[in-house]
């Protein structure tokens, strides 16, 4: 049976805007394109789970409008169950305005809509049993705080580990830390949570270790082209990413969040799980657009092997 993966987070409809550089206040700039792409944090990171075989069930809200609607679609063709995903009846859906320049640089505007309205019931019982049946609860924080307070202790009760990827970067209420085994964070993340810098590998191994003492089981610090420095018991670890010309890096933390947490459910290796995490989200960073960019099981496994990991 495939693993599953509960999956609490934000949905919205991304507007992609190619420009040549960013505008500055009071230019107006021609850009390149537009297109309309299924995003949001919370649906990345469900697409990037379902995509590399998990069955998945997101928790969200959306607007009672048409982008919510194609949404929905969009969740329905990767096979993702959204019958926890509520409509709100005043809010629209997430919307994100997406510009990537000619560098491949992303400058981005999220406006919550329903995201803010997410309602988590710990007293449900169809939530206690998708969670039951779960290896995980993937959360971010694009939806409120005190839901995914609700939820990570409702799945900590249950005996289903919770992944948290804190972004955008806001510090854990205290009670959040003993309910988590996974931590995955960026460099700003790491920083903001660890008081550390977390640039380099070295100091990324720093701030992990600190993360740790929280007393969560694993940390991944993810550091863009520099790859990932994974955190456990054993130790750290620094696992290079693969050399690739990247386009357009939106979803590529999702992206690898999602690999790690299927091949962990998998019962695969920590290492081995961060190391298709890179190579998921290699591929991801070579196509434009966040859903769209995902890739599946079979393109990662066709895909180049990165680096060996080196112990820090
Ligand atoms: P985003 O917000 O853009 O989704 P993030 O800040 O959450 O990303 P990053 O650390 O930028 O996360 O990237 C996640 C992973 O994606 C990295 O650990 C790395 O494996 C891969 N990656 C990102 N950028 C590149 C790149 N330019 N080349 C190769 N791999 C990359």
């Amino acid at each position: 049976a495939p693993p599953r993966i509960v999956v609490l987070g934000s949905l919205n409809m991304d507007l992609v805007l190619r420009v040549p550089h960013a505008p500055e206040a009071g230019e107006t700039l021609q850009g390149h394109s537009i297109h309309t792409v299924p995003g949001g944090k919370g649906g990345n990171q469900a697409v990037s789970c379902a995509r590399q075989g998990a069955a998945v069930s997101l928790l969200g809200r959306v607007g009672a409008d048409d982008y919510g609607q194609a949404l929905r679609a969009a969740l329905t063709r990767d096979g993702i169950d959204h019958g926890g995903v509520q409509t709100d009846a005043q809010e629209p859906t997430g919307v994100a305005l997406v510009m990537v320049d000619d560098a491949a640089q992303n400058r981005i505007v999220v406006i919550a809509g329903a995201n803010a309205r997410v309602e988590v019931d710990a007293h449900d019982p169809e939530l206690a049993q998708r969670l039951q049946h779960a290896a995980f609860l993937v959360a971010q924080f694009e939806t409120p705080l005190a839901q995914v307070v609700t939820a990570a202790a409702l799945a900590h009760r249950i005996g289903c580990k919770v992944m948290l990827n804190p972004s955008p970067a806001q510090a854990l209420p205290a009670q959040l830390w003993p309910l988590l085994d996974t931590l995955v964070v960026n460099e700003v993340e790491a920083r903001l949570l660890s008081g550390r810098v977390a640039d380099t590998p070295a100091e990324a191994a720093k701030a992990a270790c600190a993360l740790r003492a929280r007393g969560v089981a694993r940390v991944v610090v993810t550091l863009g082209a520099g790859g990932a420095v994974a955190a456990d018991t054993q130790g750290c670890r620094h696992h290079p990413a693969l050399a690739v010309t990247a386009v357009d890096t939106t979803a590529a933390g999702d992206t690898f969040l999602g690999a790690l947490a299927v091949t962990l459910a998998d019962g695969q290796s920590f290492d081995a799980a961060v190391r298709h995490g890179i190579r998921a989200a290699a591929l991801c960073v070579t196509q434009v657009g966040a859903q769209p960019s995902i890739p599946d099981r079979d393109a990662v496994l066709r895909s180049a092997l990165p680096p060996d990991w080196i112990p820090l």
